[in-house]
């Protein structure tokens, strides 16, 4: 592995930085990261994506036939750094360029290549991820949500549950079962379903967060032609596997959690508690649990440059960067002590944010599991 930067990524991020320290002012410029899935955030982002395709800043790492530019993995990676140091202020859409994109460039036909790469590449379309079910979340595979095939249609009937930004998605990277009842991670398949199809009704959650982040997706003799299938019929946990892949280190949240820091320092200096000993050791643990996810992350984005399959290595990312999630919100709880309370201070953001990042894209507890089972060589029971 080699630590240093390419030149032309230094001088990518060099670059990047200068745009979004000009583009990205006033009420964007605030670290906590909520409100997701509102209204304005929403708003803003599509005019912002828009920017950044423009400037091919929005897909650099894909093939240039579906709206890419070629560039590395690593390039892909300097934007989703600055990006969430920012707060993420391509919204929804960090997911359609991390996951969405790559499993329909990997498994997608021709057609659906053609009709649904573009819009991503050029920042039109918002996709959610309707994967979870009420009894089906880290046991995923027993899913009950049914797509039957009638001619040269399926019609799905079931419901998903935690979907985030679904109220205001165009696309649903949807999971059904095709196989019998008692099929498990065998027959299941993938579906793109567009939202605004006869049947689908979005329920809004109130959930911890961030404002209208979360939703439940009914569906309801949902017909959909036999195209919206990605891959092949009963594949679809395989091609799942491949995108929670992309899905785990897709956020670089240590980023996001470093930012954090940088500003409950400048809050306990103003306090003057930044002088005590105890509170600096706490600061460089934080510190350090961001360094080492970063690096782990690293580790991962050097197999993706080299064209590797994705390996249990983003487990390890995974789990790294919600240990460095919630060593700056407990500091910030432990310093802040009330004040932390407080609705979208820094204390009750990070405090959030950290509770999420241990469950989304597979809990923490999943990933431990896992990094014993595949890396340590651990028996399974
Ligand atoms: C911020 C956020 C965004 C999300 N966005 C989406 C989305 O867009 N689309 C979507 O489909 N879903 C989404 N989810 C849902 C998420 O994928 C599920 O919450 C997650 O898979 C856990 O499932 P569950 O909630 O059913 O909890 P459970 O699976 O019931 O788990 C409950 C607890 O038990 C533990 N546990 C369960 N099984 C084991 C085990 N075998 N070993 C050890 N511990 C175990 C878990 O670690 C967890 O702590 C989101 C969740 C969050 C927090």
């Amino acid at each position: 592995m080699e630590f240093a930067w390419r030149t032309e990524d230094a001088a990518f991020r060099s670059e990047l930085v200068d745009y979004l320290d000009t583009e990205l002012t006033g009420e964007w410029l605030r670290s906590d990261g909520t409100g997701l899935g509102s209204a304005v955030y929403t708003e803003f982002s599509k005019t912002f994506v828009g920017k950044l395709a423009a400037k091919g800043w929005l897909t650099p790492h894909w093939p240039q036939e579906y709206g890419g530019h070629g560039q590395s993995a690593w390039q892909h990676f300097v934007l989703g750094e600055e990006m969430w140091k920012r707060g993420e202020p391509r919204g929804p859409q960090y997911m359609n360029v991390n996951w969405v994109g790559p499993a329909i460039i990997k498994y997608g036909s021709e057609e659906q290549k053609r009709a649904l790469l573009p819009p991503i590449a050029r920042g039109e379309v918002f996709w959610c991820q309707g994967f979870s079910e009420p009894e089906a979340g880290t046991d995923l595979a027993s899913l009950k949500t049914r797509a039957v095939r009638d001619g040269d249609d399926y019609v799905l009937n079931g419901q998903k549950i935690w979907t985030s930004y679904a109220n205001a998605a165009d696309y649903c990277f949807l999971l059904a079962r095709t196989g019998a009842p008692a099929s498990g991670r065998d027959g299941i398949s993938v579906f793109l379903l567009p939202m605004d199809t006869p049947g689908v009704e979005v329920r809004r959650i109130d959930g911890l967060v961030g404002e209208h982040s979360f939703n439940e997706v009914f569906l309801t003799e949902v017909r959909l032609p036999h195209t919206a299938l990605l891959g092949e019929e009963n594949n679809g946990w395989n091609i799942v596997r491949r995108t929670l892949a992309y899905e785990r280190v897709g956020a670089p949240r240590y980023a996001r959690a470093a930012l954090v820091l940088d500003g409950l320092a400048a809050w306990a200096r103003n306090q003057g508690s930044l002088a005590d000993p105890g509170v600096q050791e706490q600061f460089g643990k934080a510190r350090t649990l961001c360094e080492a996810a970063r690096v782990l992350v690293y580790r991962v984005i050097d197999e993706r440059a080299k064209q590797k399959e994705p390996s249990p290595l983003a487990y390890q990312a995974r789990a790294a960067m919600v240990q460095a999630e919630r060593a700056v919100g407990d500091l910030a709880l432990d310093i802040m002590g009330s004040e932390a309370l407080v609705e979208r201070s820094l204390g009750d953001a990070q405090f959030r944010n950290s509770l999420g990042a241990g469950i989304a894209a597979g809990s923490y507890e999943v990933q431990l599991n896992l990094i014993s089972r595949l890396i340590l060589g651990m028996p399974k029971d």
